[in-house]
């Protein structure tokens, strides 16, 4: 990593931890924060809205969304990176992942490629419903760092309960087919993750994922807990286990995120999120872009958006008054979400 790359990375831990310190009220007085001078340290950028499975939780596993859905063309992501004014020069951490299932798009091995060319560590995260042998070599020339595989089941019952519409037999495949491609090219990466969502439907199979991702070989295995809408008595999805969930009871009996909710958040201040269309919003859980800052065509129109007033307002809001931003109630800030 370059010079540039860490001083920019320490110019935005500086100003975070004085903006925290403008915060640490927690009681809702509006916060005058100084304008972020730094650029975003990460990027998510999302490929493609569309996917094959129906999860439940999911805006595009329901089809919900209000805004367009579609594919990112390659060039803006070019544009965003690349050139004078390209973004890339001071990211260090590119995921290319947001809604939808990455490699339904059928160029996302030439994005990866223009993630790498920018010296980015570049990770996705698929169902992995599409990768066949020749894919697989191609995800592994690519030059992926880091691919994350939804697994979240032991078997085909389980895993379907939460993956609707999937097979389980596909994902050990595509996870075979991705171990053999980084075997035979003699490459260390890309680190292969198998991530357990962990719900009320297949708890009871975390330690026999365990045990399965020792057999097979992975990099890392990982048990995640579950974004639930609505958490309630009787949620199928809420797990019995309290350690295996983010949710607890508060004493009038509504389920509440467990942890405290601070007046401050290091996920929006050190990244950003663009849609495949170059709408750029704070985080990944404006899973619909609800708080779109602007739209992006290029890096020095991101550059913009990241300095405008209404990003800067964005960011006084959260510091001042987390609460009040109806998203950033039940978002994984300050909370343990790796169980
Ligand atoms: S939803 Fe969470 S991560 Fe996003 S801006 Fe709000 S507090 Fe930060």
């Amino acid at each position: 990593m370059n010079v540039h790359r860490w001083a920019n990375a320490a110019q935005l831990a500086r100003a975070f931890r004085r903006a925290q310190q403008a915060s640490r009220r927690d009681d809702g007085t509006a916060v005058g924060l100084d304008p972020l001078m730094a650029w975003p340290m990460s990027l998510s950028i999302e490929p493609t809205t569309s996917c094959n499975l129906r999860c439940p939780e999911c805006p595009s596993g329901l089809r919900s969304f209000t805004r367009p859905t579609g594919m990112l063309d390659p060039n803006r992501l070019r544009a965003l990176l690349s050139g004078p004014d390209g973004i890339g020069r001071e990211l260090i951490y590119l995921n290319l992942y947001f809604q939808g299932e990455p490699y339904l798009h059928t160029g996302m091995d030439e994005l990866v490629s223009i993630g790498k060319e920018n010296g980015l560590y570049v990770s996705t995260s698929t169902n992995a419903h599409h990768i066949n042998p020749e894919r697989a070599e191609r995800i592994v020339q690519s030059g992926i760092d880091r691919l994350i595989i939804s697994i979240d089941g032991a078997d085909q019952a389980a895993y379907q309960a939460y993956r609707v519409g999937g097979k389980l037999e596909k994902v050990l495949a595509a996870t075979r087919h991705i171990l053999d491609a980084k075997r035979k090219s003699g490459r260390s990466r890309p680190h292969v993750v198998w991530q357990f969502l962990v719900v009320g439907t297949n708890e009871e199979q975390l330690p026999q994922m365990r045990r399965m991702a020792s057999e097979w070989g992975v990099d890392e295995f990982v048990v995640k807990t579950a974004q639930l809408d609505d958490p309630h008595d009787g949620h199928p999805l809420l797990t019995r286990d309290p350690r295996l969930r983010r949710y607890d009871r508060d004493p009038s009996g509504r389920w509440q995120l467990r942890n405290p909710m601070h007046d401050r958040c290091w996920r929006m201040w050190q990244g950003a999120v663009v849609t495949w269309d170059g709408k750029v919003v704070p985080c990944c859980f404006d899973k619909d872009a609800q708080h779109a800052m602007g739209q992006a065509a290029d890096g020095a129109e991101f550059r913009d958006i990241w300095r405008s007033a209404e990003y800067h307002r964005f960011r006084e809001s959260v510091f001042s008054h987390r609460a009040g931003i109806e998203m950033c109630r039940n978002c994984t800030e300050g909370t343990e979400v790796w169980a």
